[in-house]
């Protein structure tokens, strides 16, 4: 069963069944449930309803049992539930450049000693207009010798296998904080960037200006994943959060945190700089879910509160 898009969508093959049933004018079927089972369907809800892209959603699933297995997938790709509320929760990034319009979804809840249960619908994907920027930067910035092409390459594909290693374990709780502690929604994220008059791939986070020094934390509980030097961030820390989320923060004076320590929301983990490729001192905040880029507004005002 299929609502219209973008709304509350609950179905199970149980309900599928008892509404063609009933559609067909039969009786009303009552299928009992195994002991301890939920006798209701898994209600789906999108957080926020219509997500746009270049942003953070959540899917929640309700009414399922401690023991229950919850899987799903959007657009084909999966998502990782974790315990939340009454039921599983899961975080779906929309891509920068996901295309607007109808995205799929399904979700399969099996139970011990119940009939496996699934929902599906369609989240509709709302097209956001993100701002082209024009910069023009010393050419040695931007036409690069081989070798530092080559690595800057290499540093970028590093970056990649690092989104796409999903851990297993949430280190993440309740809200997230502003990495400078500042209210600003910061800039450029999403931005087309024509560099020197060339298109260059879109801005995947938001820039917080700020003076050189200022503390940087972590936006939330975590695993440093990475700290490193690149040619394009500069000094770096990338943050595992698990379950595939990943905060980013570039172009750092100095970092204070080493790979694999745990770090704490609002932990000082290095300071605002402009290394790397960086016009002044900036903080560049950055979020992944999986390979998915999204704005950081959208994770700074993520409804979850547990
Ligand atoms: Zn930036």
């Amino acid at each position: 069963m299929t609502r219209a898009p973008g709304h509350r969508a609950t179905c199970s093959t149980a309900s599928i069944a008892l509404i063609t049933l009933l559609l067909l004018g039969g009786v009303l079927l009552s299928r009992a449930p195994a002991s301890g089972a939920p006798s209701h369907a898994p209600s789906v809800v999108w957080h926020p309803t219509r997500p746009h892209i270049g942003s953070l959603a959540w899917m929640y699933v309700r009414g399922v049992g401690e023991r229950a297995v919850v899987e799903g997938a959007v657009a084909g790709r999966p998502v990782v539930f974790f315990a939340y509320g009454d039921g599983r929760a899961a975080l779906v990034g929309v891509d920068l450049d996901q295309k607007p319009g109808a995205l799929p979804w399904t979700v399969a809840i099996t139970e011990p000693d119940a009939e496996p249960r699934s929902a599906h619908g369609v989240v509709d994907v709302q097209r956001h207009d993100y701002p082209v920027q024009r910069l023009t930067l010393p050419e040695k910035m931007v036409n690069l010798d081989p070798e530092t092409e080559r690595r800057a390459g290499q540093e970028a594909e590093r970056l990649r296998t690092l989104y796409r290693t999903i851990s297993g374990e949430r280190l993440w709780h309740g809200r997230f904080t502003h990495p400078l502690g500042a209210r600003s929604p910061g800039t450029n994220f999403g931005s087309r960037r024509i560099i020197n008059g060339q298109p260059r791939m879109p801005h995947g986070g938001a820039d917080y200006a700020a003076p050189e020094g200022t503390v940087v934390v972590a936006a939330n509980a975590g695993r440093v994943a990475l700290v490193a030097e690149f040619f394009f961030p500069g000094r770096l820390v990338a943050i595992d959060h698990g379950l595939g989320l990943y905060t980013l923060y570039f172009h750092l004076a100095r970092t204070s945190v080493a790979d694999g320590e745990r770090v704490e929301r609002g932990q000082p983990i290095g300071a605002v700089g402009a290394t790397g490729r960086a016009t002044g001192p900036h903080l560049h905040f950055a979020v992944q879910v999986g390979p998915a880029r999204v704005d950081p507004a959208s994770l700074l005002a993520l409804g979850l509160t547990e």
